[in-house]
């Protein structure tokens, strides 16, 4: 079967969370991406490309490691000597363990693009709120592969550091802006309160103070028939990474906020929710997502600080 050159739909491969993306698919991401950088152009966010890998100490110093085992895909590499290798290589072919002298490395696959810039501000005092716009391909060790549920899939982040309030209100408005724009492109997102998936014991403690002190909202939006899933997040994490990280924010131990647009759940919940060929969208999404005016003339687009 030939796929039309318009259809996005992505292809699954042999690993379950691992999907193949065509151009078209692409190209929906990379409209995403600058729609988002329209968003977000009225703050003067820095803007960093994260990779998807990030040093395994970081990660750890973040509390990631702990909270998050489960979800964690490390990054382990050869430490044997050329004489083992002599031993282990045949297994390959027959299907063995020929990976028994691989060893944990110094870095890790990144869970979230937001934690590297947390370690920038190691021992900083911020005087005014910094904010930063990065995206990065992320990898979770997911249990299950429902759609929209995958193993690495790209997010955007805008994110912020500076004093509690700031970062309180920062939330708000995030949270509200990005409701408002995922209608815009003819979705009805819902907004609920959340909670990170705490691996363990502590798991229900953490959970219900994270509720409590609502620091999580998720925006919601089937990417399959009955299936609704988070396509974006507004987090608070007080001054976690402040305490982490040794930085602070008019002398008090440093706040911090982020929101993470899932690129990949954005795009499942667009084709889902208009058609698998953005070609053929109604014209009002396609004016809404590349920012065209009705008439189909590009709006003032250029951020005046970066994007
Ligand atoms: P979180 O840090 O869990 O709030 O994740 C931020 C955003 O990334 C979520 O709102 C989703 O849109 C996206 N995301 C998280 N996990 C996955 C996943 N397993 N597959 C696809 N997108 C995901
Ligand atoms: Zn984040």
């Amino acid at each position: 079967m030939t796929r039309h050159p318009d259809d996005a739909t992505p292809l699954s491969t042999a690993a379950p969370g691992v999907q193949l993306q065509p151009a078209a698919y692409e190209k929906l991401l990379g409209a995403l991406r600058d729609a988002i950088a329209r968003l977000a152009a009225d703050e003067p966010f820095e803007r960093l490309v994260v990779p998807p890998v990030i040093s395994r100490a970081t990660i750890e110093r973040a509390g990631f490691a702990a909270s998050f085992p489960n979800l964690l895909g490390t990054v382990h590499s050869y430490t044997g000597t050329a004489a083992d290798w002599r031993r282990l290589s045949p297994l390959i072919a027959e299907g063995g363990d020929w990976h028994t002298r691989q060893g944990i490395s110094d870095l890790v696959l990144l869970p979230a693009a937001c934690y590297p810039v947390y370690a920038t501000l190691d021992g900083r005092d911020l005087t005014e709120p910094v904010r930063f716009s990065v995206e990065a391909q992320c990898f979770r060790q997911e249990a299950t592969a429902e759609p929209g549920r995958l193993r690495t899939f790209r997010m955007a982040e805008l994110v912020t550091a500076g004093t509690a309030e700031h970062c309180q209100q920062w939330r708000e408005h995030w949270l509200g802006r990005v409701a408002d724009w995922l209608e815009t492109l003819g979705l009805k997102p819902s907004v609920e309160l959340a909670d990170d998936p705490f691996f363990g014991g502590g798991r229900r403690i953490y959970q219900a103070a994270q509720r409590a002190q609502e620091l999580k909202f998720e925006l919601r939006v089937p990417v399959a028939d009955g299936l609704p899933q988070a396509i974006a997040s507004a987090n608070l994490h007080k001054d976690h990474f402040g305490e982490a990280f040794a930085f602070t924010a008019d002398g008090a131990t440093g706040n911090t906020a982020c929101t993470a647009f899932g690129l990949d759940r954005i795009a499942l919940a667009l084709l889902h929710t208009h058609g698998p060929r953005p070609a053929d969208w109604p014209q009002p999404i396609g004016n809404a997502l590349n920012g065209t005016a009705q008439n189909g003339t590009a709006q003032n687009s250029t951020a005046p600080n970066g994007d």
